[in-house]
């Protein structure tokens, strides 16, 4: 081995940080240096993760992530290297517009409005999203003085402050904290969307968007809509792992316990154990906290801490023809003060057409969320019924029956990164200062999402394939 270079890295997971960070070894170590040989250990009988592409009845649907955002690059990137670029899909021109449930009615939101800030005036002035109250408490935002000093206020507490209650609970918390399913009172604004910190110390929110209106309106007609893959997003991680050598995934393979053995790192599986020189651990923080309990148990602890939140995704094809509602949109978001069990709602036949046959209409229901668990992580039959029941209510589908649906269940499906995340992360790096040739990496920690996920997954390879002063490096990516 050279010094401070690893030439056997162990992988734990083959979700897609897992997976990218298994590609950009092998990509990373060509030129001078030979490529490190990679073990990639996951438990589940085939690579992906929470990326699930499934088919039924001619229609492809997904029952984890099915899009995702391009305003930060990296999947992208991947995608076009991938060789997968003509698979893009793009949201359907004529149903960009998000819905969002307010007073019981489903009104849009107004164009212009990219994050919860308007740039627009008219169509923000004419919308009946907020009332006019609402309107004027916004507007009043550069009045509202900056908080001095680094507290780790809340999402909701930031927003209500800076914005009023009505702006909070009708755009800021579904659009900003339903990206996560997250508790807007719990979520650390810092960790979440720390952009919003740094517009209110630079002058304002509302000052700021406008400032970068011009900026802001041409990438609005593009990277602010999400993008999918036409044959499903589990292209993404079978790209992926088909470009892996032979024999170097190990699918069926659940790791149970990671030690230190000379100088490197032992792996345990059922099958037995495995020595390396590094490893990257791109597993959930709740499930990589046993592994590593007994190397250090305060860094297992500090894992604990990292809560998730469950969700069910529901998936429902109805009869087009006897649909009384016309899903002229992408979707809607329910705020949670409308007291309703669903989340939110994708149009995906609207959204992304071809998805389903002419004659079927695809629904995607969303139950779930920080505070909500227990709604998706009950009865299947339960969770469709919900779905079904809320739908026809918001939807007026009236006695509109689903043909078929599917029902996939995530008891944790989205990392919450409350008030102290940043500081936890932090905890985690000094505990892994004594742990060289350990890098952690994945939705857990500085960013959830497929192009965070791929980011840090790279980013963890990167770093171990660049020695710190001889020594192979550690932290989180
Ligand atoms: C319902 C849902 C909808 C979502 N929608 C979107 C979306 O539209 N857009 C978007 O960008 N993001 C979305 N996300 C988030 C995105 O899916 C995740 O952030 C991302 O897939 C996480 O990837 P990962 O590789 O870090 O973790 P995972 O995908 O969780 O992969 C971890 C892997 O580790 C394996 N594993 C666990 N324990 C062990 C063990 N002991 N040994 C070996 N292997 C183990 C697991 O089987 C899994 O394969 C969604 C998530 C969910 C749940």
């Amino acid at each position: 081995m050279n010094p401070g270079r690893p030439s056997r890295v162990a992988v734990l997971g083959a979700g897609i940080t897992g997976l990218s960070a298994a590609h950009e070894l092998r990509q990373r170590g060509g030129g001078r240096h030979q490529p490190p040989e990679v073990v990639v250990f996951e438990s589940a009988p085939c690579a992906g993760g929470k990326i699930l592409t499934e088919s039924h009845d001619g229609v492809l649907y997904e029952t984890g992530p099915e899009s995702f955002g391009t305003a930060k690059p990296q999947v992208m990137e991947l995608v076009r290297e991938l060789g997968l670029g003509s698979e893009l899909m793009h949201v359907d021109h004529h149903h960009r517009r998000l819905l969002i449930l307010a007073g019981g009615r489903l009104r849009p939101l107004p164009e212009g409005v990219g994050q919860v800030m308007p740039v627009r005036w008219w169509p923000f002035l004419l919308s009946d999203l907020l009332s006019w109250r609402g309107k004027l408490r916004l507007l009043g935002e550069p009045l509202i003085p900056a908080e001095e000093g680094e507290s780790d206020e809340s999402l909701g507490a930031f927003f209500d402050r800076r914005l009023g209650r009505e702006a909070l609970e009708r755009l800021a918390e579904p659009i900003l904290a339903g990206a996560c399913q997250g508790d807007p009172a719990r979520l650390s604004l810092r960790s979440t969307f720390p952009q919003f910190a740094e517009m209110e110390r630079r002058g304002g929110l509302l000052r700021q968007s406008w400032r970068g209106r011009t900026r802001r309106l041409a990438p609005l007609a593009e990277t602010s809509y999400p993008v999918t893959l036409r044959g499903g997003l589990a292209l993404l991680p079978g790209a992926l792992a088909r470009r892996l050598p032979a024999g170097c995934l190990r699918l069926g393979a659940a790791v149970t316990k990671v030690s230190r053995r000379n100088g490197g790192w032992e792996v345990r599986t059922a099958a037995g154990s495995e020595c390396f020189d590094a490893v990257i651990a791109a597993l959930p923080a709740p499930a990589l906290a046993p592994v590593l309990e007994a190397l250090d148990p305060e860094l297992a602890g500090i894992l604990r801490e990292i809560p998730y939140a469950a969700a069910a995704v529901v998936t429902l094809a109805y009869d087009r023809q006897g649909f009384s509602h016309p899903l002229d949109a992408c979707g809607f978001v329910v705020p949670r003060s409308e007291g309703r069990r669903l989340s939110s709602a994708v149009f995906s036949s609207s959204k992304f057409p071809g998805r389903a046959p002419a004659d079927l209409l695809l629904l995607r229901g969303l139950l779930g969320g920080a505070g909500r668990d227990s709604q998706a992580i009950g009865e299947e039959a339960a969770a469709a019924r919900t779905v079904r029941n809320e739908l026809r209510d918001i939807l007026g589908l009236g006695e509109a029956h689903p043909r078929w649906t599917r029902v996939a269940r995530w008891p944790a499906a989205h990392p919450q990164y409350t008030i102290g995340h940043a500081l936890r992360v932090r905890r985690l790096e000094s505990c892994l200062q004594s742990c060289p040739g350990l890098v952690l990496a994945g939705e857990s920690y500085r960013g959830s999402g497929l192009p965070d996920c791929v980011r840090s997954g790279r980013l963890a390879a990167a770093k171990l394939l660049t020695p710190a002063g001889g020594r192979i490096a550690a932290g989180v990516a």
